[in-house]
Order: C-alpha cells, then structure tokens, then sequence
C-alpha cells in the first residue's frame, strides 16, 4: 500500500510531539475499511490484501514514509485546566496532501502507549470505536464538517474497562488534529516559539484566504475560527446533535467536529437534553453547547493574546470584540438554518418567535425532533392530511392532551399561512425542507444494536446501519424502519464515555 505522506507536522518544533512507533496488537483482523476515502487521499490499495491493510491499520506495520508520532497539547475538562494531556492512546501516522490539494492527518486510535498515555493503556475498546466510525460517517453525509472514518480492525487483544471487552484500532482522517488545547499548553509552558510556529502553520493550512504578512494575522486567525466554530455548534443544534464532552481538548481549530464519545443524536426534544454519564451537571447539554464553544474560545483567545498585536488591553479588546461576534454569528446561523427547516427561503421578523414557540411544543409534547421536521415537509398545504405529523403524539413516551394538539394545530395554521405569503414555489419548499431534515440520523438505539451485534461477531447490523446513514436526506424504503425513534425497551438512556 502506499500512501503519500508529506508529515508536515512533524516538521515543527519537537515540543509539539513525542516521536514513537504503535505498539503491535495480537491478531488484527480488518472490520471495514473506507475505500472511497482512501482514494480521496491519494492511497493506492489495488495490491493491498485485507490482511495488508489490517497489518497497517492496526499499528502492526508502519507504512513507507510514515513518521508516526503523538500530539501534544493539554485543556481544560469539565470546567478545570488539564496542564498535560496529549495523545495518549492515538498516534499520527503522517499528513498527506489528499486528490483536492487538501492536507489531511491519518491518525490511529488505540494504538499503544505514548509519553502521554498517564495511567491508561493506550488502547480503545470495540464498542467506541464503531460507534466513532458510525457517527464521523454520518455527520459527513449529513453535510457537517467532521473527521472521517477510514478503517476499523479489531485487534485480538482485550481490553479492560468496567469487564474485560474485544480491543480494537480505529484510523481517523482530519483536516488537522490541532485543538484549542494545542496552543493552550504552548501559552501555558509560555514557549512562544512553538505557539508562533503552530499558529502560522494553522493560518497557513486552515485559512489560507487570511493575509499572512498583515500585522494583525493572528486577531484574523481567531476571529476565523471563532467563525467557523460559530457556524458548526449551529449545525449541531439544527441537526439534535449533543457532543458531549466539549473539553478544549476536544475543539478543533480547523472547524470539524472531533472525538465522538459520549455523543448522540436526540429523540425527543428537550433543550436540557444530556447524555453523557460523565456530565452529571449538564454543562454539555445540547443547549448549553453554543455558550460552552464560546467559552473554550475565551480560553483559546487567552492563549493567542501574546500573539495580538498592540498591548495587553488592546489584546483583550479585540479578543472580546470576537468573542461577542461569534455569539452574533452563531445566532444568525441557527436562525437561518431553522427557517430551512421549516420551508422558508430567508428570515424575517417574527420567525424567531415562532421557532421558539414550536420548540417550546416540541419539548412539551417530548415529540420526535426530527421526524417532526421531516414530516412537516408531507404538511405544508393548508389542505393536507396532517396525520404524518399529529401521528407522532401517539409515538411511546409522547406526553400527548387536547390542549398541545389544539396548540399544535394552531401553529401549523400559522406556519402555512406565512408559507403561502411568503414562498410561491411549493415544490421548492418540499425540496429545501427535505435537503435539510435528515430522514435518517444514526439513532442511539441503533448505533447501540450494531456494537452490541459486533461485540457478538455479527458485523452485518454495523454494515447496514453505514448503508442507511449514507444517505441521510433520501426517502429509502428499504431503511425506513431507521426513521423511527426507539421503543421504549430500545432506548438507551445514557453513553457512557467507556473510551
Ligand atoms: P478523550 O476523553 O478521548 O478526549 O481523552 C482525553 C485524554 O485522555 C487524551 O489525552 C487521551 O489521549 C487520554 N486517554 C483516553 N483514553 C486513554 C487510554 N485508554 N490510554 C491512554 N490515554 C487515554
Ligand atoms: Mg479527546
């Protein structure tokens, strides 16, 4: 096999990483590997046996041209500084310059100990790393910039967490790996060299429409992932999506979402909704999430402020100039997003009343959030059976009553009328409705049923359920039964983080 790597990371200053080879494991045996992604890098496979690519994929063979190596960085968890952290169980294997001229990191998961490991084992059970590959996979399809899955191979090895469990290596791909918490632990050792050297190499890599000799490059750095940090916690709230452990360790500075743990998509919709079992305070809920990305950029501005051009107080200003944008940027982007959702071609006043007053029914009713919005698109016609959508209030754990269904029917009134007012094309509308509410998310029940089947052996329900997650926006009648919420024995109730 051979892959392209060009390994510009490894290129900056050696405080940004320890340099060390994986840590083979028993018996690796590839699960799936993500051919269409290969190629997109540039890596020819054609010779390559699943054996060759399980050897690789599992740490057990260092391709040519690799310089694997672990991150370092810290960040602070839950709220408090971690001043050391980095990768303690994954490893860098290089960065190529994939077929659109894009740089990318290719990074295993669960591949031994590192200097940075503390007092864990360096390895990732089965179960999280399915559950990674299924959920990256899915926000990809789903149109949110995310790492990427490229392979899965079980290792033969256990691993012990809670009890003994089937060990695996999980092989991601991103723009970058770089975190909030990279240059926080540069700031923080106050080694200005290596925070200058990574933030150029960000600027150069993520943004590289920014002007790189204009004195205030770095206040333009932040403000552009403050930006793009803005614009993708809206998408997760437009799509249900809960993170689960925003750690500044887990915020990328190149605008994917990373470190798919304890997250999940939500049935029914409630603003406090948390699913995390390590975040019994709820800081990560699902509405707390864009007020969170804020304050892990606080905390990233802290860490660039020596970077600011000007003295300590102009630093601070215009970092707090940003930080109050990003909460304007952020806002303008749910709202638009939303109008999406229901059908409208641009924002005017009175929608964010009406966004508002129809969440506030979703959450009282506990109805299905995104079948809900997916259904809309059947009722848009003030002549339309609204079955699709009042059937929903007979789904398990519906907090059904005269009184919502009455307020529901006079929201949806409204809603249609502002749609005959508004909009002249009710075939454009259905469209745009449908382009924006997935009919298909990967289910916490469902993403729950293929590891459970995997841990078993059978890989088919795993395979199946990437099959149906493909095509999120499409009506596919082979998967439907994918559309509907859990039952109420189905449901899962927490993730634990069990990483
Ligand atoms: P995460 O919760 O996956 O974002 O990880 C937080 C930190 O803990 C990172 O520095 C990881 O590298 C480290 N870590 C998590 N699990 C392990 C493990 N099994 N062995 C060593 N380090 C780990
Ligand atoms: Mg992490």
């Amino acid at each position: 096999m051979k892959i392209p790597f060009v390994n510009a990371y490894a290129q900056l200053p050696d405080a940004c990483f320890a340099k060390l080879p994986p840590t083979p494991v028993r018996a690796p045996r590839l699960i799936r590997f993500n051919y269409p992604l290969a190629q997109e890098l540039g890596i020819d496979s054609s010779a390559a046996s699943d054996q060759d690519i399980a050897d690789i994929f599992a740490g057990n063979r260092v391709p040519d041209g690799a310089d694997p190596l672990a991150m370092a960085y810290c960040g602070h968890q839950f709220g408090q500084l971690n001043p050391q952290l980095g990768d303690g169980r994954a490893l860098l294997l290089g960065d190529v310059i994939d077929q659109q001229g894009r740089q990318r990191d290719i990074q295993l998961k669960g591949s031994g100990r590192t200097p940075f490991s503390r007092g864990g084992d360096g390895r990732s059970p089965l179960g999280p790393a399915l559950r990674e590959y299924i959920l990256c996979e899915a926000m990809y399809a789903l149109g949110v910039p995310t790492t990427r899955a490229l392979a899965v191979v079980s290792s033969g090895e256990q691993v012990v967490r809670e009890q003994p469990e089937p060990g695996a290596v999980f092989t991601r791909v991103a723009a970058s790996h770089i975190r909030v918490g990279t240059l926080q632990l540069f700031a923080l050792r106050q080694d200005e060299q290596a925070l200058r050297a990574l933030a150029d190499h960000v600027l150069e890599r993520h943004y590289p429409h920014l002007d790189r000799t204009a004195d205030d490059r770095y206040v333009q750095l932040f403000a552009a992932i403050c930006r793009r940090q803005a614009e993708l916690i809206a998408q997760w709230l437009l799509l249900g999506f809960i993170h689960g452990v925003m750690n500044t360790d887990n915020m990328t500075l190149s605008g994917e979402t990373i470190d798919y743990g304890p997250c999940a998509f939500m049935d029914a919709f409630k603003a406090g909704q948390v699913f995390s079992s390590i975040d019994q305070r709820g800081r990560y809920a699902y509405q707390n999430q864009p007020a969170i990305g804020q304050w892990n950029l606080a905390r990233l501005a802290e860490a660039m402020l020596s970077l600011f051009p000007g003295d300590e107080d102009a630093a601070i200003q215009q970092a707090t100039t940003i930080l109050k944008d990003y909460n304007n940027i952020h806002s303008q982007a749910w709202e638009q997003g939303m109008v999406r959702k229901l059908g409208f071609s641009s924002v005017v006043a009175g929608d964010v009343q009406r966004i508002a007053g129809l969440l506030e029914l979703l959450e009282q009713g506990a109805l299905d959030y995104t079948l809900f919005f997916r259904r809309l698109g059947q009722v848009t016609q003030p002549n339309a059976d609204r079955s699709p959508v009042l059937s929903l209030l007979n789904l398990p754990d519906c907090r059904n009553n005269a009184a919502l269904e009455r307020a529901l029917h006079e929201w949806l009134d409204e809603w249609q009328q502002q749609l005959a007012q508004r909009e002249t094309e009710s075939a454009e509308v259905i469209a745009r409705m449908q382009s924006v509410n997935p009919a298909i998310i990967p289910r916490n029940h469902r993403v729950a049923e293929a590891i459970e089947a995997a841990e078993n052996d059978d890989f088919s329900v795993f395979e199946t359920l990437l099959s149906a997650l493909e095509q999120p926006y499409a009506e596919q009648a082979a998967f439907e039964h994918y559309q509907l919420p859990p039952e109420p024995e189905q449901k899962v109730l927490r993730t634990f983080c069990g990483t």
